[in-house]
């Protein structure tokens, strides 16, 4: 899967779209010709991709939004749907790394927050936006986890606990979907060059890894409409499917 999907005239939104994977993912899409609905906190990340969108002739829509503020997500569904009737294209890309520690050290709030953005901010997402996803034609939904959810390593357990969980969410909603044209697809992006890899492994030299440009063209032709995989894993560094189905 290395084709650039002709995405014209497709409503794209992406979280976390200010910095890092998601940033570069807004890019590809509106320079693939998806008119991109940019959601993060931070205004002048959000201002620089559309800066850089308007140059390379695409377009974009700015959010800034928490994805703890849940009431303003269930806004945003009802401003898309006043706006464009649908949405054709969900990048959940968002997300936290908390802390690096013990679980016994891992404190509350620092835990609560991991969840509220990783794992409730998701499923309010989905549940603000499915029903203008399945407006769409082909609706195609991309959920970013990470190794972390399967590896579970040491000292790495809320954010760990965080992504099982978002893959869960996924892998329900793509079985519920399955029956309809809605495309639910989970993402493991690997080690990436990041703000959140060098909060995770401050000791890392960033040179090492893959740039963020690199992951978002690999997830690129999950949003085509001519997809037919749903409720799987992409596995950005082995460039295919993973995928973790327990035998029947
Ligand atoms: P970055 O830290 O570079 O970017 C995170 C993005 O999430 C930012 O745009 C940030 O925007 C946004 N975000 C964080 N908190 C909130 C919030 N409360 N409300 C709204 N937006 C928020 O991370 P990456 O690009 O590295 O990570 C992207 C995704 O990929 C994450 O889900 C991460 O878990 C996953 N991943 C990354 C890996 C890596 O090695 N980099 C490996 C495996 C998975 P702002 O601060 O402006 O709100």
């Amino acid at each position: 899967m290395t084709e650039i999907p002709d995405l014209t005239g497709r409503i794209a939104l992406v979280t976390g779209a200010s910095r890092g994977i998601g940033y570069h993912l807004a890019k590809q899409l509106a320079a693939a010709g998806a008119h991109v609905i940019a959601v993060a906190r931070t205004v002048g990340g959000l201002e620089e991709l559309d800066d850089e969108i308007k140059a390379a002739g695409g377009s974009a829509t700015l959010v800034p939004l928490d994805l703890t503020d849940m009431a303003g997500i269930d806004r945003l569904g009802g401003s898309i749907h006043e706006r464009w009737g649908k949405l054709d294209i969900l990048v959940a890309n968002a997300g936290v790394l908390g802390v690096i520690a013990p679980i016994g050290h891992v404190e509350a709030k620092v835990f609560d927050k991991v969840m509220a953005v990783n794992v409730t901010g998701t499923w309010r997402l989905i549940r603000s936006l499915d029903p203008l996803l399945r407006l769409s034609d082909a609706g195609r939904a991309i959920v970013m986890s990470s190794g972390a959810a399967h590896s579970a390593r040491a000292f790495w357990a809320p954010y760990a606990a965080s992504k099982a969980a978002v893959e869960a969410l996924a892998r329900s909603w793509a079985d519920e979907t399955k029956n309809s044209p809605l495309r639910v697809n989970i993402v493991d992006p690997g080690a990436t060059r990041t703000a959140m890899r060098a909060q995770a492994m401050p000791g890392e030299n960033p040179d090492t890894l893959p740039v963020p440009a690199d992951v978002a063209a690999s997830m690129l032709p999950l949003a085509s409409p001519t997809l037919t995989d749903t409720g799987r894993i992409w596995n950005v560094r082995k460039g295919g499917w993973t995928d973790y189905r327990l035998p029947e």
